[in-house]
């Protein structure tokens, strides 16, 4: 239940922006968790940081035309929401698929704030991208999507400005032909206007792999907060692209094995461990299906759709897209012994099933502390082209663990202090809003 005056700002601002459910979906849970801090701040009411928040400082959509093999033309739509700058440059990634609209880049920059605010660093929060869908698309026909998307884009962003990186649909790939056209079209080798770039050309060590082993790095602390361990779990991880790879990298070096992931089309088991490198063979080299893992691997069989939670398992990380684990998931996780749930995509369970999940006292950690390792070290890249150096990877894969490590405690010690020990999704929020708001209280009315 929500205090009166943070339901009145919640109505206000679904009113606003009606045919938006997941940018609600977000806020809501946001304003759930933020009551304490709210109670111990009216200065926070009293500067309207609630409803500044929930606007973004600007909106862009704009029109994306490109032809394809056969010379045809294509219109798609682009976005960006610079949501907030109080912190730092806006940052965070674009998302290419079919199902982006104003709504989902509105929930994905939301969260991205507090996420962003929680990792400690001097990032605002920002997310964009378009409803083109790469799938099937000749790597000729991406280049020209990209560039004419990075041709209105450009105008818009900057090291100082705006940070675009990856997200679904956005891999190296896309940002090395976005990279080329804004340098082409600026004339300038500006690397920090976009992270996730190749090491040869400004990239970090580390950062392709940042989500997936933040995640387990956090994961890792969850459980040695319950007194346990990775050690011969079982777990399952729902995805196969670049933040569930190596999410499942990190849990086999950690001990734990990995029996099942999954893709659009279905989900594969593998008794003996998800092979890594075939996996990234068949999806980021073939840009094949899952179903083919399963033809490469005899230890392994496929199911088509079906859910991949029916998959017993003692550690589960939805690692695909929003809303991929709903109450009826959870109950079957519950059900078959699950001891800790972290989320490596952002918003993947739904609201019924984050209560399932603190209703049975399963440990969860949600998506803006659990996956804020991607974003941290595009801020550590970030630093890196500021100073034009270039970290091993042994030092970059050392301050991701740091972070993840002290976003733990913060979460943890902020829950405490809420008088609500455990509730990571509580900590979270509390702590990436105080970190915010404090700064938007000195920064004026703006
Ligand atoms: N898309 C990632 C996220 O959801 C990374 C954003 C970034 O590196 O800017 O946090």
């Amino acid at each position: 239940m929500l205090d009166r005056s943070l339901q009145s700002v919640l109505d206000d601002v679904t009113a606003r922006s009606p045919h938006e459910p997941e940018f609600h979906q977000a806020a809501r849970e946001v304003f759930e968790s933020i009551g304490p801090a709210i109670r111990r701040h009216p200065e926070y009411l009293e500067a309207g940081i609630l409803p500044r928040l929930c606007e973004p400082e600007r909106q862009l959509i704009f029109r994306v035309p490109w032809t394809d093999d056969q010379g045809r033309v294509h219109v798609n739509r682009g976005f960006r929401v610079e949501f907030s700058s109080a912190l730092g440059p806006y940052k965070g990634g674009l998302r290419f698929h079919p199902s982006v609209d104003l709504g989902i880049v509105k929930f994905l920059g939301f969260e991205q704030i507090f996420k962003n605010a929680l990792t400690g660093l001097q990032i605002g929060g920002g997310k964009g991208g378009s409803d083109f869908d790469p799938k099937g698309r000749s790597d000729a026909e991406v280049m020209r999507f990209c560039q004419s998307f990075m041709t209105e884009l450009s105008r818009h962003i900057g090291a100082d400005t705006d940070v675009p990186a990856g997200d679904i649909g956005v891999g190296g790939r896309e940002i090395g032909y976005m990279f080329g056209q804004y340098k082409r079209l600026t004339n300038r080798f500006e690397a920090g206007v976009l992270t996730g770039k190749g090491l040869a050309w400004g990239g970090s060590h580390v950062r392709t792999e940042a989500t997936g082993y933040g995640l387990v790095f956090f994961l890792r602390e969850m459980l040695e907060a319950a007194g346990t361990d990775l050690d011969g779990r079982r777990v399952v991880v729902s995805g196969s692209g670049n933040v569930a790879a190596y999410a499942i990298e990190k849990v086999h070096s950690l001990g734990g094995t990995v029996v099942a992931c999954s893709d659009s089309s279905g989900y594969v088991v593998d008794e003996d461990g998800i092979d890594v490198a075939l996996l990234r063979e068949i999806k980021e080299v073939r840009r094949g299906r899952i179903h083919e893992y399963a033809d490469a691997r005899p230890s392994a069989r496929f199911i088509d759709g079906g859910t991949i939670w029916d998959v017993p398992c003692q550690v589960a990380l939805p690692c695909a897209t929003q809303n991929e684990l709903d109450a009826a998931g959870a109950r079957t996780l519950i059900r078959n012994g699950v001891i800790a749930v972290a989320e490596g995509a952002n918003m993947p369970c739904t609201p019924e099933a984050v209560d399932a999940l603190h209703e049975a006292g399963i440990a969860f950690g949600p998506g803006k502390a659990a996956n804020a390792g991607g974003v941290a070290t595009s801020a550590l890249e970030m630093q890196q082209n500021a100073a034009r150096e270039s970290w091993s990877f042994a030092h970059a894969e050392t301050r991701l663990e740091e972070i993840m490590r002290s976003i733990h405690r913060r979460c943890l010690e902020t829950a405490e202090e809420c008088d609500s020990p455990g509730d990571y999704v509580l900590g979270a929020n509390v702590a990436g809003f105080r970190r915010v708001a404090d700064a938007m209280l000195d920064l004026g009315v703006v």
